[in-house]
């Protein structure tokens, strides 16, 4: 057990419970455990990374990556057609609160605009 790993870090390892979906070299996906929606993925980059705003820009195909197995996912999970939403909280404001980048795949319920 490593103290100093974040959350997603020791899921990533093994090393904390988590209901994975998705696994490859650079991106993983577990289902989130304070679900908002029917379903609620998690979609991280195997390296840590706090945000977002650390990614560099030579790092961009990372985001293609996970958007594309966020598709997949939606796909698996039966919302493909009904519709999902991806979203990247990034920082205070937006109210990100574990500081490694993921992607958050809601589906399976009509949401509301603008967010809160
Ligand atoms: P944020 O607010 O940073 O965009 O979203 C963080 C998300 O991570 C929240 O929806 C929260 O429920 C989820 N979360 C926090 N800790 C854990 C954890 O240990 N395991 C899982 N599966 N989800 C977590
Ligand atoms: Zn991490």
């Amino acid at each position: 057990m490593s103290a100093d790993l974040c959350a997603f870090c020791r899921i990533i390892r093994g090393e904390q419970a988590a209901d994975v979906v998705h696994s490859d070299a650079s991106v993983v996906a577990f289902r989130d455990i304070r679900p908002v929606a029917p379903v609620h993925i998690l979609i991280v980059p195997a390296r840590h990374m706090a945000s977002l705003h650390e990614l560099q820009d030579s790092e961009t195909g990372l985001l293609d990556r996970m958007t594309s197995v966020a598709r997949e996912i939606a796909a698996r999970e039966g919302v493909d057609s009904s519709g999902y939403r991806l979203v990247i909280n990034t920082g205070m404001d937006a109210g990100q609160t574990v500081f490694h980048l993921h992607m958050h795949l809601i589906g399976g319920r009509r949401m509301g605009w603008p967010p809160g």
